[in-house]
């Protein structure tokens, strides 16, 4: 096997010969991709199924689906992302030919995580190719199956010159971050992207991180409580909760909490049957450390379990639960990542808002109302990611949307055209003829107080006004 500074090397070889350029080889490399997909889909769902117990209808919606989608989107468009951006001219510059020109970085390097093993790789990885780069992926350990079959299909269906699959853990990764590249974008925890920005900072890497955090979830002014109900189960326990945009914890009023806990209970019910360890549409934990995780922090909460709370490790199964909990509670510490939902109560929308103002900026905030003044005032008051009234979840599958953190829950974005700008370097360029060397000569010595005044004029907004 290639070690990973060879694999590397024949990256950075391929990108200098420039067969990464033209629009023809990336669309043909994300058709490719696309192909990989469509064909292996089976195989895809029987990985996540054994890393995840993912049922296959969510995998669908959140592997295979939005994969192709941001595809279609990507080919549909890169001709009209690639073309250069003119902008405003002044007068000085009137002749000239100004533009933007989205040109590729290089060499990245994409490290993703076990939740949504394919598509948080794939969908980074489509925007660094749409942008033109050269690819090295590297999945994560603890997704084993997804892991083995990424690494599988890749060198099938995409250049290998140009993209490359690096598997392993901590070690492996470390090794790699040893390598220069030209930039990398990490999804993970953020424990971990400390150490990535330490590793980055002796090549003056630039990183892009996805990480997690607590996402709020307020219920306030009138709802349905029904719907409410609804749309906040299947937001939080998609995925066996282990989401990094899921709800984390609710903020409500007493009154609030006292009807959405029975229309929790009956909407779990609904949903997942009397007992849920037995339906087939929830997933597992991924692992027994995550398991282990999750099952002592039910232990150290002294909150009160109004549904769920039942596990078993044999099955890395844990019970679609609902804490009620006070705002010390060992739940309320730090990201939840599990099919676990607390329940705080904060009496006035002006207090949960100050609550959630005094924490890290959150991936996504929720807030559920029929009130539009209550929406507003929460998208106004607050910052985040990426916030949703009246669902969750759910803001993340439109590409047309940045995806992405602020402040602790990461820097940078991507979907859609944003993938294709985090992976691109926008190039300023000003092509200059020969015309008006008179007036050039306004700036050339000796300087004297008249051709300061024309300068500054002819170099001043006004001009460009002048010239639309
Ligand atoms: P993690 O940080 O432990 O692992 C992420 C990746 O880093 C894996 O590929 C892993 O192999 C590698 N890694 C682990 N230790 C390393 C080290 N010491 N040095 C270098 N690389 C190392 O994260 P996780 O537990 O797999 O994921 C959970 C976190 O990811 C949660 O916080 C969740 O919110 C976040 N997340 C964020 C997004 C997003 O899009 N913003 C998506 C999914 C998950």
């Amino acid at each position: 096997m290639d070690s990973k500074s060879e694999i590397v090397e024949r990256l950075r070889s391929s990108f200098r010969s420039g067969i990464t350029i033209s629009q023809e080889f990336r669309c043909v490399q994300l058709s490719n991709l696309r192909s990989m997909i469509q064909e292996n889909e089976e195989d895809i769902l029987n990985a996540l199924h054994k890393d995840l117990c993912k049922p296959k209808f969510e995998a669908i919606l959140s592997e295979i689906d939005i994969v192709i989608n941001e595809l279609h989107y990507t080919i549909n468009n890169l001709q009209s992302w690639m073309k250069p951006e003119y902008v405003d001219k002044n007068l000085a510059t009137k002749m000239d030919n100004c533009f933007v020109r989205r040109e590729p970085l290089g060499v990245v390097l994409i490290i993703g995580t076990w939740n949504y093993p394919l598509q948080l790789l794939i969908l980074p990885m489509i925007g660094a190719i749409a942008a033109g780069n050269c690819v090295v992926i590297k999945p994560s350990e603890v997704s084993a199956a997804a892991c083995q079959l990424i690494s599988e299909l890749i060198p099938k269906y995409l250049s290998q010159d140009c993209y490359a699959v690096v598997c392993g853990g901590a070690d492996e990764t470390k090794a790699l971050l040893q390598n220069r590249f030209d930039h990398i974008f990490f999804t993970g925890s953020q424990v971990v992207a400390r150490s990535i920005l330490q590793a980055a900072s002796v090549h003056l890497t630039p990183v892009t991180l996805e990480l997690g955090g607590k996402c709020p979830c307020l219920i306030y002014g009138n709802v349905t409580i029904g719907a409410v109900a609804r749309r906040l189960v299947w937001a939080k326990f998609f995925n066996g909760g282990q989401s990094c945009a899921a709800p984390d914890y609710v903020l409500c009023s007493k009154a609030t909490c006292d009807a959405l806990i029975p229309a929790l209970c009956e909407t779990l019910k609904d949903f997942y049957g009397k007992d849920p360890q037995t339906s087939l549409d929830l997933c597992r934990i991924v692992s027994q450390q995550h398991w282990t995780r999750l099952t002592e922090l039910l232990k150290e909460s002294n909150g009160k379990v109004v549904v769920g709370g039942e596990s078993d490790q044999q099955d890395k199964y844990i019970a679609p639960t609902v804490v009620c909990v006070a705002e010390d509670d060992a739940l309320m510490k730090a990201e939840i990542f599990g099919p676990i939902l607390p329940i705080l109560t904060v009496e006035s929308l002006e207090k949960a808002v100050d609550f959630v103002n005094h924490k890290e900026k959150p991936l996504a905030l929720y807030i559920f109302s029929n009130e539009t003044s209550v929406i507003n005032t929460v998208m106004e008051k607050t910052s985040s990611g990426g916030f949703c009234s009246n669902d969750g979840i759910v803001h993340m599958t439109l590409p047309g949307l940045p995806f992405g953190g602020v402040g602790g829950s990461g820097w940078g974005s991507y979907h859609g055209r944003w993938g294709f700008e985090t992976f691109s370097h926008r190039r300023a360029c000003m092509m200059r003829g020969w015309a008006l060397e008179k007036l050039n000569g306004l700036r050339y010595p000796p300087y004297t107080d008249n051709k300061l005044s024309w300068l500054r004029w002819t170099a001043s907004p006004k001009t460009t006004c002048l010239l639309m």
